[in-house]
């Protein structure tokens, strides 16, 4: 599903411009990277898409329809979204943390547990996690619980703020082939905000830069934007 944002500004009360006039497509089944240093509009950006945050002024359209046509919820149903510190609830089982996608869509539990099963290993976790809390495991392993958990729900797209930034370089790099892997096989449209040039022409199809002030400096392939 593309993601196109037509003349986007976020303008918030207290009068900061966090993204001003950003107009771009997130092509369907890649993954566009939103890259720059801190304040520069990143986590406005994604979270206008799942209508988190509501752009003051312009268009978002999901697969050719503006999205305030569609509530939160629902709309939220079709968008996947993983955060930095992976969002687990801390008193669940790692098991049940995935679970719980599918029993929220009317999964019977058995159904939903096999389910949830099934992610962990495809994001590379050890069965025997499941049974662990969130606390009991690495951040790297939490990470991976996180793209799970944002699996289950099956949706098209996945919104993915920082997921990789608390974790060391080495195990950053394994989740970041893992996530590249997954995407050659599930082909979904993944919009990945990072500060980390590297991680974005390491992942991205398409890559775009913002500054401060929320404009948007860049946007091409990552050779287009290295070259520049
Ligand atoms: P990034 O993700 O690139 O770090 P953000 O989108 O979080 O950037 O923030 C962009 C700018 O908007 C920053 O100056 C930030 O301080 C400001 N900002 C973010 N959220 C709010 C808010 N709820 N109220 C006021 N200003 C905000
Ligand atoms: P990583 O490099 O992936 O962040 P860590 O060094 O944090 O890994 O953890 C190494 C191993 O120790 C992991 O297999 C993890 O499951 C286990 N572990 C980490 N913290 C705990 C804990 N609080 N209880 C049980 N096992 C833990």
């Amino acid at each position: 599903m593309a993601i196109e944002f037509q003349g986007v500004t976020k303008k918030y009360p207290d009068g900061t411009v966090a993204v001003d006039d950003l107009s771009l497509t997130v092509e369907d089944g890649t993954i566009t990277v939103f890259v720059g240093p801190s304040g520069c509009g990143k986590t406005t950006s994604l979270r206008m898409i799942n209508r988190m945050v509501e752009p003051t002024s312009g268009t978002v359209l999901l697969d050719g329809k503006d999205i305030r046509e569609t509530d939160p919820p629902t709309l939220r149903r079709g968008i996947g979204y993983v955060i930095q510190h992976a969002g687990l609830f801390p008193h669940r089982t790692v098991l049940s943390n995935v679970a719980t996608v599918p029993l929220l869509s009317g999964w019977d539990k058995a159904r939903a547990r096999k389910r949830a099963a099934e992610l962990l290993e495809t994001v590379g976790l050890p069965a025997e996690l499941g049974k662990r809390y969130p606390a009991q495991l690495s951040g790297g392993q939490q990470q991976r619980v996180g793209v799970a958990r944002a699996l289950a729900a099956d949706s098209p797209v996945l919104l993915m703020d920082e997921p990789f930034s608390a974790v060391d370089p080495v195990v950053r790099e394994g989740l970041q082939d893992e996530l590249l892997r997954l995407q050659s096989q599930l082909g979904k449209t993944i919009v990945f905000v990072t500060h980390d040039i590297d991680e974005a022409v390491r992942l991205g199809d398409k890559v775009a830069v913002l500054r401060v002030g929320g404009r948007l400096a860049q946007y091409g392939t990552p050779s287009d934007v290295l070259r520049h």
